[in-house]
């Protein structure tokens, strides 16, 4: 499937997605804490070492592995 853009998905930019985890707006998402990424979040559904897979939240869309938003739940 296709990647995330906030553009192409109105609901990827409502949680302040970003496809680099490193570019987040700590200002407006002061929730964000270096580190966190799509890879160790709970909702990500991609493969190990993947560079992108599927988030519960977009569903039909792939994130990346270093991507962030603001539904960030770390992975138990
Ligand atoms: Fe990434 Fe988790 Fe947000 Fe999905 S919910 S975009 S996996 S941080």
């Amino acid at each position: 499937s296709s990647d995330v853009s906030s553009s192409d998905l109105p609901a990827a930019a409502a949680q302040g997605y970003k496809a680099d985890a490193t570019k987040v707006d700590v200002k407006k998402y002061p929730k964000y804490a270096a580190g966190q990424t799509c890879a160790n979040c709970a909702l990500y559904q991609g493969k190990a070492g993947a560079a992108s897979g599927p988030c519960a939240l977009f569903p039909g869309k792939d994130v990346t592995a270093k991507g962030w938003c603001q539904a960030y739940a770390k992975k138990a």
